[in-house]
């Protein structure tokens, strides 16, 4: 059985502890590789890894650090395939999918951050004839990056990417139900020449190296994605030591559709902002609110539309929905589904797990659910599901459309569809979220501000931002007589 291995000081090793953890195929339900069991031991030789490298790494040229980064980026190009289908049997959705967002967007983040660093600049502020400032951005140092399994390599490369094109060195942890591309990657950062200890990767729980790297006193930067939970952990050990720290974290984002909406464009997104990835991306609608005059309309479509959506073979271009990603994860989702319908939820469709025939029986497939009759403030409308899952609800006024959408804990993304274009300034500037689309979803131009309000998180990733946060402002100012 393959076996994964850490990527440490530019070679690829066995964990301390010569111990490995099942990973799962979650189309098939079996295990198809071992993961290493790393701990404490690994991350403290990373971390030396890391120190040691970055004195030259902060010193190579921002061209040099470009360079090799754009041959990341193309290897991830050239690799799409291989990348594409080993996302797509590590975590279940279809490789379509994989092909066409999760790896192109993965060379992408390379690519972005290695031209981005060339047009970095920092401010300077004259105080006329009596002194000038200018402000100077160092790397931090050691940065530590630990990513979710829902978008692997996309979300993996998007904390990487910006922080070794400011300077600094990585030691990065991938989640452990998803590790295979990460360990690609460790090969492609090989190939491509990155210089030894600039990016470590450690395996393993988020218990032991997330835990790890988080307390660790010689990592001064922590770069998190992932469930609100773990963020409040993270912070909670992080705070007292001052670290900077970038957290994305949960939603439960609201999805407003207004009468006056383009129906059919309307309908083809809302498919994919409720479905894609299984529901399993974190800027998923997954509260869909519709003006009362077109609610019956809208229901009716929609449900039809959500029945054809195929369920299958994540290697079959006709799947739209593959396995999510585990038997805990398919477990959780469906108890929602329970809880939904003790809630007094109707369940217009899915609602069930699919059973798959052949190779695929014991997979984790569940069907698109759409649930009508719920109160906002219930729990099925307040907590996060994370899977192919949404509610519906009608609304009267926009005052009604706000009540709900800002009632969550959560402020990540949200969605408006109206072709009034005063209603939608109008309603974007007081929903309470971190991203507003507007008669689109997951549109993404990777210089804007990305990230949440309220539990979904503390930072903004994207853009000049994340070169900020993977630097260290430092002002000198200058008196000039
Ligand atoms: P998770 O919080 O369970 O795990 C995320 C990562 O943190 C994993 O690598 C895990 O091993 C690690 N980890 C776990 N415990 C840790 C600890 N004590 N210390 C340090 N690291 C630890 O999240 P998940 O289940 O992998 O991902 C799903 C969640 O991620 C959802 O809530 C989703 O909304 C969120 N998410 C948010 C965004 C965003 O941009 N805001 C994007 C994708 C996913």
């Amino acid at each position: 059985m393959q076996k994964i291995k850490n990527y440490i000081n530019g070679e690829l090793v066995e964990p301390a502890s010569k111990t490995y953890i099942d990973n799962y195929n979650p189309a098939i339900g079996k295990v198809y590789s071992l993961i290493p069991d790393s701990d404490e031991k690994d991350v403290e030789i990373a971390t030396k890894a890391a120190i040691d490298a970055f004195p030259m790494w902060s010193n190579t040229s921002k061209d040099e650090r470009s360079k090799v980064m754009l041959k990341i980026s193309e290897l991830i190009e050239k690799n799409l395939d291989r990348l594409a289908i080993a996302e797509s049997i590590d975590n279940g959705k279809p490789v379509s999918l994989a092909k066409t967002v999760d790896i192109p967007r993965a060379a992408a983040n390379f690519h972005f951050y290695a031209t981005g660093i060339l047009h970095f600049a920092s401010e300077s502020h004259s105080m006329e004839n009596s002194a000038i400032n200018y402000t100077l951005r160092t790397p931090v140092g050691v940065a530590g990056c630990i990513s979710p399994w829902n978008l692997p390599l996309y979300l993996f490369t998007w904390k990487i990417a910006p922080a070794i094109a400011a300077g600094n060195c990585v030691v990065a942890k991938p989640s452990e139900i998803t590790p295979m591309t990460a360990y690609l990657l460790s090969e492609l950062c090989i190939e491509a020449g990155l210089p030894k200890g600039v990016l470590n990767i450690v395996h393993g729980y988020g218990h032991k190296v997330g835990a790890a790297i988080t307390a660790h006193p010689k990592i001064p930067l922590i770069s998190f994605t992932g469930g609100t939970k773990t963020g409040a952990e993270i912070a909670r050990v992080a705070a007292p030591m001052f670290k900077k720290l970038s957290l994305e974290l949960g939603g439960k984002n609201p999805n407003i559709i207004f009468a006056d909406c383009d129906f059919d464009k309307m309908i083809k997104t809302t498919l994919h902002s409720s479905f894609a990835n299984q529901g399993q991306i974190c800027l998923c609608g997954s509260r869909i609110m519709v003006e009362r005059s077109i609610y019956e309309k809208f229901k009716n479509k929609f449900v039809e539309e959500t029945k054809k959506l195929k369920v299958g073979n994540p290697a079959s271009p006709e799947s739209k929905l593959g396995a999510v990603v585990s038997k805990s994860h398919m477990e959780k989702i469906l108890s929602y589904i329970d809880l939904a319908r003790q809630e007094g939820g109707t369940i217009l469709c899915g609602g069930n797990q699919v059973k798959l025939e052949g190779e695929f029986s014991e997979g984790y497939f569940i069907a698109p659910t759409i649930i009508e009759g719920l109160t906002y403030d219930c729990r099925t409308n307040q907590e996060e599901i994370f899977g192919p899952v949404v509610t519906i609800m009608p609304f009267d006024t926009e005052a009604e459309a706000l009540l709900y959408a800002n009632s969550t804990q959560y402020g990540l993304a949200s969605v408006v569809w109206t072709e009034n274009l005063t209603k939608a300034h109008r309603i974007a500037n007081q929903i309470h979220a971190g991203i507003v689309w507007v008669n689109c979803w997951l549109v993404r131009d990777l210089r804007t501000p990305f990230g949440g309000v309220k539990s979904s998180g503390v930072g903004r990733e994207g853009g000049f931002e994340a070169l900020d946060f993977f630097t260290e402002p430092k002002n000198v100012c200058i008196k000039l007589n």
